[in-house]
């Protein structure tokens, strides 16, 4: 690799990243690079806000659908709470050990939590199925 950019240096006109368009143009295919670099960097910094935006909106939806915090039947503290994301749509987690489980109805969601005891599943690990 250093023997390359060596190589590059004293001949630049063999090194393919000087030419656009089959033109030799160091500083035009240097430009081009750093646009495109900043491109990609304004990319990432949208996707980062949109994940964001839906983060923040998927937080206030789970707030919001909070309906109860019952016993979970891994750990045996009142620390599962079961929302109801959508009218089919439950969800069980676990705010201590981490269980988790979803349905179409809150008895499934239950259901489904309770299935998978000792399964060492844990929703801020595995990332929350909503
Ligand atoms: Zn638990």
């Amino acid at each position: 690799m250093g023997e390359w950019s060596e190589y590059f240096e004293d001949f630049p006109e063999e090194n393919p990243g000087n030419w656009i368009n089959g033109k030799f143009d160091p500083l035009g295919a240097k430009l081009q690079r750093q646009r495109e670099a900043e491109f990609e960097q304004a990319d990432k910094e949208a996707n980062a806000e949109l994940r964001q935006m839906i983060k923040d909106a998927k937080a206030k939806t789970k707030a919001r659908s909070l309906l109860v915090t019952e016993a979970c039947p891994q750990c045996g503290l009142e620390t599962l709470n079961t929302y109801r994301i959508s009218e089919r749509f439950w969800l069980c987690e676990c705010q201590d050990c981490g269980i988790y489980g979803k349905g179409t109805t809150h008895k499934q969601a239950l259901q489904h939590t309770a299935d998978a005891l000792g399964e060492g599943l844990d929703w801020r690990d595995d990332g929350s199925l909503y």
